[in-house]
């Protein structure tokens, strides 16, 4: 770690490689040999037009997306993609299931309710504050919706899939904001995968769509002309202004990627990390992990110690140590750590030494 800096638990935006973000300060001043910076060049440039291609590139490269998805990129974040997605993709039978597994799935279901004929709730574990995934058999899908919406990781509750849910023909949209790039996906399963860039990726403002050019193309006529799929794909993503700065990071970050190994290595190191906070809890009982064993998120990983008033003292022992951003959500309570790619192991061993630290004297 550089000199200053501290381990950021941040669930997003969040950290960063600092590689990349020395690139980016090195590039700053002259980007591309234009003699200026990302920052104050026209969307419309030569040097601007090669790193929006290079960020679509690899971004096909790096998760092996086919040549029959479209990579689009928007503005308004993951919510701005989960508001648009019924407008484009439901305007068949108007038609939705959502499985609701946490509070983005929630907030993507209130949001198709306004657009679509009928948007359903397919399975929720409301009733349990989410610590858990729906399972298969408790999905109650309609065989003629015009898709299936999840959220595949559940950034504030610590649940992921660990099963692509069978919808048969329909096809199944996922909100992958806090796990994209984290491990190998097959992309083919999906008729749409999103994200806001802000957790694993880039800083905020942008989100990555990722859609079968099938499904778009038929968007209902009220939808704004900048949130047409169909359009975005015809235009590159630039029928207004894009979000330039976050795009270039996505070209940084995903050659950066690739320099360390691609998505597989990506896993391993994840799976690694995840395993030393996991392995810990696991070990004791003074800790409680608050998501349920077989649904773990490998990104956000989600702990109380039963008391809240130890819980605070916890995340006010922090700074001391070195980390941020261990407080968990309102909705969880306790602690949170988000350990995107650009965490390293060391970050992780430490906060397990401060666990046990804390543990210990109290
Ligand atoms: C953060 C997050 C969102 C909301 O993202 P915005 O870009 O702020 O709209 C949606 N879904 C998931 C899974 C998230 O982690």
């Amino acid at each position: 770690m550089i000199e200053g800096r501290i381990y950021n638990f941040s669930a997003g935006p969040s950290i960063l490689p600092e590689p990349v973000l020395l690139r980016a300060q090195k590039e700053l001043l002259n980007c591309g040999g234009s003699g200026m910076s990302v920052l104050e060049m026209s969307h419309r440039s030569k040097v601007f037009d090669d790193i929006i291609n290079a960020a679509e590139e690899n971004l096909r490269k790096i998760m092996g997306i086919p040549d029959n998805y479209k990579v689009l990129f928007l503005q308004g974040g993951a919510s701005g993609v989960f508001a648009s997605l019924p407008m484009n993709l439901g305007n068949k039978t108007g038609i939705a299931d959502y499985i609701v597994s946490g509070n983005f799935s929630g907030a993507a279901l209130k949001e198709a309710k306004k657009y679509l004929k009928d948007a359903r709730e397919a399975a929720t574990t409301k009733s349990e504050n989410f610590s858990r995934i729906p399972k298969q058999e408790e999905l109650q899908l309609t065989p003629d919706a015009d898709y299936v919406h999840v959220c595949w990781n559940n950034t504030i509750f610590g649940t992921v899939y660990h099963y692509i849910p069978e919808t048969g023909n329909v096809p199944l949209v996922a909100d992958m904001s806090s796990s994209i790039l984290s491990e190998p996906v097959d992309v083919s399963k999906f008729g749409m995968i999103y994200a806001g860039v802000q957790k694993n990726l880039a800083p905020a403002g942008l989100a990555i769509v990722i859609v079968r050019e099938d499904l778009i193309g038929n968007a209902m006529p009220i939808t704004p002309k900048i949130w047409d799929y169909a359009l975005n794909a015809e235009k590159r993503s630039m029928i207004n202004t894009p979000p330039c700065f976050p795009i270039y990071f996505v070209k940084l970050v995903t050659d950066y990627l690739m320099e360390q190994g691609g998505l597989e290595e990506m896993k391993r190191r994840n799976e690694e990390k995840a395993a030393i906070l996991y392995d810990y809890l696991d070990s004791q009982d003074f800790y409680k992990a608050a998501a349920a064993k077989e649904d773990r998120s490998l990104m956000n990983v989600t702990f109380r110690t039963g008391d809240e008033a130890l819980d605070a003292e916890f995340v006010k022992g922090q700074a001391a140590h070195g980390f941020s951003n261990l407080k968990g959500h309102r909705l969880v309570g306790g602690m949170r750590a988000s350990i995107y790619n650009a965490m390293p192991k060391e970050g992780v061993e430490a906060l397990v030494a401060y666990m046990k630290e804390f543990a210990a004297a109290h």
